[in-house]
């Protein structure tokens, strides 16, 4: 029996009130599609540019379960492109501020926040609840962790980036098609600049998270006539409008989809920086305290200068101990300022931990004493 557009109306707002009429009177779509989305889960990972506007149209579309990890917090400068915030939301955690607001947007569906970044280590736990993954980063490292992860886990993976006014977008993983490594067998070697630093334009971010999200839900569907873009890889230039297909043939030779699931070991490589690879960054006394919760902070003078005076709430793991070898206290999911008397000594603390895989770290520029000359004397115990 083919229903007219207002019989499809009227049994849809039975079953599912007035909320996604509007998509089940599409051709093809109808109450089939709409039940398959409440019963699917989408993982988000990265709720910046990508994530924001994936999420919202995700929710809206009644996909039943949506998982949202990032671990930062909202900034100023991330309100221009990142939809779900507002200014009222700055300094405050993006998953949480995100919850509430893809809550309020729709009641009837689940929303699981994970403060966390993804590691190699809770990679495959966190994937496991979902059917689909998107990736919302903007960092390789996440990328081809993700790929991988997905490939070991057999879930498809969305993914999407954006370098200036381009976008791309392609779905790897899905029905045994090819991996991301198929097209990019390593990650790059050299200095590639992210959103934050090559600069974006909001709505071109929207443009490629938009797309994202409809690309999760033709997965869901997973038939004709919503086919996923698996095995193409869409590159689009926003400044001309021109949208090109690559085609992307699995590769019999892929470093990854070549092996069998259960052989691949997840790894987790450093993207290169913009500074000497082995270089710790510093960080002024202003910025530190302008975000002090952000960061673990770590002492790495000897215990007996530490014992004198110190910041309030840090870690005492001297530069001796460190050049040991024994550095376990110092959490690497959490981003970690160093700090000496002078910032010489936490510089050097600082390279051998980027050496051992820490991410993100700091040091602070002129040390306790820079801390005491710029007015932060409250600050030490
Ligand atoms: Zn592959």
């Amino acid at each position: 029996m083919i229903f007219s557009p207002k019989t499809k109306n009227k049994k849809a707002m039975k079953e599912f009130s007035n909320r996604y009429v509007r998509q089940i009177v599409l051709p093809n779509f109808g109450m089939a599609s709409q039940r398959k989305l409440l019963k699917s889960s989408v993982l988000i990972v990265g709720m910046g540019g990508l994530g924001c506007p994936a999420s919202l149209y995700l929710a809206g579309a009644g996909v039943g379960k949506i998982g949202i990890a990032d671990p930062e917090k909202v900034e100023e400068s991330n309100l221009h492109r990142q939809v779900l915030f507002d200014t009222n939301c700055c300094g405050k955690s993006k998953v949480k501020e995100a919850l509430k607001r893809l809550r309020a947007l729709n009641p009837d569906i689940l929303v699981e926040d994970y403060c966390t970044s993804v590691t190699k280590e809770n990679v495959l736990s966190l994937i496991e609840e979902y059917d689909v993954v998107i990736d919302g980063t903007d960092n390789f490292s996440t990328k081809y962790l993700l790929n991988d992860a997905t490939f070991k886990a057999g879930k498809p993976l969305v993914l999407g980036s954006v370098f200036a006014y381009e976008g791309y977008i392609s779905v790897f993983n899905y029905s045994s098609g090819p991996c991301y490594r198929c097209l990019f067998p390593t990650p790059p070697t050299s200095y590639i600049p992210n959103c934050e630093e090559m600069g974006v334009i909001g709505a071109v971010t929207g443009i490629v998270g938009s797309i994202q999200a409809f690309e999760a839900i033709k997965v869901i569907l997973n038939s004709p006539p919503f086919l996923p873009l698996a095995g193409k890889y869409l590159q689009i230039n926003t400044l001309t409008m021109g949208w090109h297909e690559y085609k992307v043939e699995k590769d019999p030779k892929c470093l990854l989809c070549s092996k069998k699931r259960e052989e691949v070991e997840l790894t987790e490589f450093r993207a290169p920086s913009c500074l000497a690879t082995s270089e710790v960054r510093e960080i002024t006394t202003k910025e530190l305290f302008k975000d002090i919760n952000k960061y673990v902070l770590i002492d790495v003078r000897e215990k007996e200068e530490w014992q004198e005076r110190h910041l309030l709430g840090a870690l005492n793991v001297p530069l001796s101990q460190i050049e040991g070898g024994s550095f376990n206290s110092i959490p690497k999911e959490r981003p970690i300022v160093l700090y000496c008397s002078l910032g010489i000594r936490s510089k050097k603390a600082g390279n051998i931990l980027i050496e051992k895989d820490y991410r993100e770290v700091y040091s602070l520029k002129g040390g306790l004493s820079a801390v005491m000359q710029n007015g932060y004397k409250d600050l030490v115990r």
